[in-house]
């Protein structure tokens, strides 16, 4: 399962850097990995669902 290091902030375009390293084991299903723009600085939690990514659900 690919999960990218970096995703891009839906709210202002820059890059999102993920906060947590990859388990041995990789990512599962329902797990969640939190990025934080190096834009605005939010965080963003995505759930692992299946092969890819959820779209990022705003904190705001
Ligand atoms: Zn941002």
């Amino acid at each position: 399962m690919e999960i990218p290091e970096v995703i891009i902030c839906v709210d202002c375009g820059q890059k999102a850097h993920r906060m947590v390293d990859e388990p041995e084991f990789g990512f599962c299903a329902g797990d969640w990995v939190a990025y934080r723009c190096s834009g605005c600085g939010d965080r963003w939690d995505m759930e692992v669902a299946g092969d890819e990514i959820n779209p990022p659900q705003g904190n705001s």
